[in-house]
Formats: structure tokens, C-alpha cells, sequence
């Protein structure tokens, strides 16, 4: 399938700011969001595409290039230091350019919260709770199917002694005697164009519009207090370094009854021993003897769920890749899983005998006629 343009596939004009490249494509990524989209393969195509131009189009030197040069200029050793498009764009760079520059810190996880959104209202308001990001390793064997982990965290919770009010058992909050209950400060200031109204947050009562008299001896008014409890977290089978579950509330709690933060749960893979990842296939590299591969053979194969059998037939050439239909990782949010991948490599004796020289040289006289001649693609298969 042929590339959309760039400027097209983000809907701006090719003398677009950088700016407006950057909110084109976060409006863009937000309605395609996988997280937003479960299992719809479309939305997440729409996704990759649109991560993909961004990328280009954000880095003033790959968007002069694609200028000149279009997609043919972005393959290949140009690509160095980003992303390599030419071995194509998958889920997770998208996944990870996206967190990269909108996922963390300032409250970026609001995207998804839906409901949340508008933050603190005027007047009384209400602060809202720190959000928490955890790093959580986990083995090719943990990534390879569905599993519920159960992950200590450390994070404000809400007072006992007070009940999350921050006021001394018997006393009462009083309103704030800087801003008057309001939560937030106005200032007019004049200029040339008129008189402008200034609005910030009371620094007294931290826009809360009321203020701890007697302070909680255990908090020190602060309403909560640190704590360690554990979470359970549902790990969907798939998932790879840089995914993330966001547990909604589970984060740090609020000053005095607000609304907690969310708990940002984000998956590292450890590299596994056997197994190289490969999206959702796995390789792995079989050492086997040159007469294993001139007679065939059948050899015993690890995979994911234990032994499996692999038949080798006669004349087989070294380097040659079987595969393994649906013995690699379950796709994640999606059906069904991918390949495993068998690398034969032919493995060259190292101490020979006299006897077994012998029997090597007698071979080689024949088998040196029968080697085709040097070049490209020696053998296909
Ligand atoms: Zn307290
Ligand atoms: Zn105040």
C-alpha cells in the first residue's frame, strides 16, 4: 500500500508551524489511542500512521529531507538516531513517541480520564492527588499470557486520625481570611488596552477557600499520611517495554478529601535467555551438526509451552528459518499469536581427531565440486 503524504495524513498545511503539528497529531493520537480502542486494528493503524508523520514532521531535519525528498528519503542510514522507518513503524515506537511527549508529568494522563478533565473548579475547589509511575519488570514467560501481579507501592493515603480532613479531632476548618471562602485571588491591572483582570489561586488556603485552624497532630494537616499497601494489577497477554495501565484513583490521595491521583503502571521487559522478541515472534538459533542438515533429522525444540519436535529435511541449507505457526506471543488486544522462529546454523567442529580428519578430507574432494560459485543469495531457501 502506497504512503499517505504526511501533511495529509495530520491534516496541515506543508508550511505548518511546529506547534500545529504537535496538536494536530495529539488530537489525532487521542481519538486512535489503542488504550481508547481496544482490539479495533484500524484505529491502531491510524494511530502508527499518524506517530509515524509526526515523527518526521516534528525534527526539522527529517521533515527538510521528506520535503525534498518524500518517503524515498527516509529509509535507510538517513534514518539513524530515530526511528528506522524503513524496517517499518510498529505499535510500540508509536506507543513510546507518543508517551515520550505527551504521556508523562503535568498531569498528562488526564487524556484518559474522561470525567476528569477541567482539573480544579473555582471556589472551594478541590486539589487533586499526585500521579504515580511504577516500573514493572516482567519475563518473556509473564509477557506470554494474561497474569495478575500484585505490586507494592508506597504513596500518600488518606489520615485515620482525622479522617482525611487534616483538622484536629473536635475543631473545625474556617474559611480562608485571604481570598474569603473564593479559593482564588483577583487583581485588575490597567494597560493600553484596557483594564485586565488577573485570576491566580489563593496561596493561603491553596484555592481550597477554607484553612485548618488546629492542624492534626498525626498529618500536620495535611490530611494524608505515607503509607505502603499493595495493588493487584491484570496484565494483559502481549504487551511489551513501554505499554502502561493506568489504575484510575490508585495514585497518591489529595490534600484533605480531593480527588487521588492514578497509579501508572509501566511494563519493562527483562530480556529472556532463550528467546529473542521479535514483535510477537520469537527467534531462536539452533546449532546442528553439518550431517544433521546433508542426512535431515528430527530434534527436540524449546518453545514457550515446553518441547516441541522439528523435522529437518535432507539437504538442508545452514541459516535456514522454520517457523512455527502461533507458537510466538498472544497479539496483544488483538487475536490469535505469533510465529516462532527457528534459525538452523550449521556448528563447525572445533577439535577434530586424526579419524575424523581423515573422513573430512575424503568428503571435501567431492563436495568441493558440487559448491556453486561465489555471489549474491547463494541459496534462496
Ligand atoms: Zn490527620
Ligand atoms: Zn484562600
Amino acid at each position: 500500500m502506497a504512503k499517505r503524504d504526511y501533511y495529509e495524513v495530520l491534516g496541515v498545511e506543508r508550511s505548518a508551524a511546529t506547534d500545529e503539528i504537535k496538536k494536530a497529531y495529539r488530537k489525532l493520537a487521542l481519538k486512535y489511542h489503542p488504550d481508547k480502542n481496544p482490539g479495533d486494528h484500524e484505529a491502531e493503524e491510524k494511530f502508527k500512521e499518524a506517530t509515524e508523520a509526526y515523527e518526521v514532521l516534528r525534527d526539522r531535519e527529517k521533515r527538510e529531507r521528506y520535503d525534498q525528498f518524500g518517503h524515498t528519503g527516509m529509509g535507510g542510514a538517513g534514518g539513524a538516531g530515530g526511528f528506522d522507518f524503513s524496517g517499518g513503524f510498529d505499535l510500540n515506537d508509536a506507543l513510546r513517541a507518543f508517551m515520550r511527549d505527551f504521556g508523562m508529568g503535568g498531569g498528562g494522563f488526564d487524556f484518559f480520564g474522561g470525567s476528569r478533565g477541567g482539573g480544579r473548579r473555582r471556589g472551594g475547589a478541590r486539589m487533586r492527588g499526585r500521579d504515580l509511575q511504577i516500573h514493572l519488570k516482567l519475563t518473556l514467560a509473564e509477557v506470554s499470557r494474561e497474569i495478575v501481579k500484585k505490586i507494592k507501592v508506597t504513596r500518600m493515603v488518606p489520615c485515620r486520625e482525622c479522617g482525611g480532613s487534616g483538622a484536629a479531632k473536635g475543631s473545625e476548618r474556617k474559611t480562608c481570611p485571604t481570598c474569603q471562602g473564593h479559593g482564588e485571588i483577583r487583581q485588575a491591572s490597567r494597560s493600553l488596552f484596557g483594564t485586565f483582570v488577573n485570576v491566580s489561586t489563593c496561596s493561603t488556603c491553596g484555592g481550597e477557600g477554607t484553612i485548618v485552624a488546629d492542624p492534626c497532630a498525626r498529618c500536620s494537616g495535611d490530611g494524608r499520611v505515607k503509607g505502603t499497601s499493595s495493588v493487584e494489577v491484570k496484565i494483559p497477554a502481549g504487551v511489551s517495554t513501554g505499554n502502561y495501565i493506568t489504575l484510575a484513583g490508585q495514585g497518591d490521595s489529595a490534600p484533605r478529601g480531593g480527588m487521588p491521583g492514578d497509579l501508572i503502571i509501566v511494563i519493562e521487559e527483562i530480556e529472556d535467555e532463550i528467546f529473542e522478541r521479535h514483535g510477537f515472534d520469537i527467534l531462536i538459533d539452533l546449532p546442528i551438526t553439518f550431517s544433521q542438515l546433508a542426512l535431515g533429522d528430527k530434534v527436540e525444540i524449546p518453545t514457550l509451552e515446553g518441547k516441541a519436535a522439528l523435522k529437518i529435511p535432507a539437504g538442508t541449507h545452514s541459516h535456514k528459518i522454520f517457523r512455527l505457526k502461533g507458537k510466538g506471543i498472544p497479539r496483544l488486544h488483538g487475536h490469535g499469536r505469533g510465529d516462532q522462529l527457528v534459525r538452523l546454523i550449521a556448528w563447525t567442529p572445533q577439535n577434530i581427531s586424526s579419524e575424523e580428519k581423515e573422513v573430512f578430507e575424503n568428503l571435501d574432494k567431492k563436495l568441493k565440486n558440487d559448491l556453486p560459485p561465489a555471489g549474491r543469495k547463494v541459496y534462496t531457501s
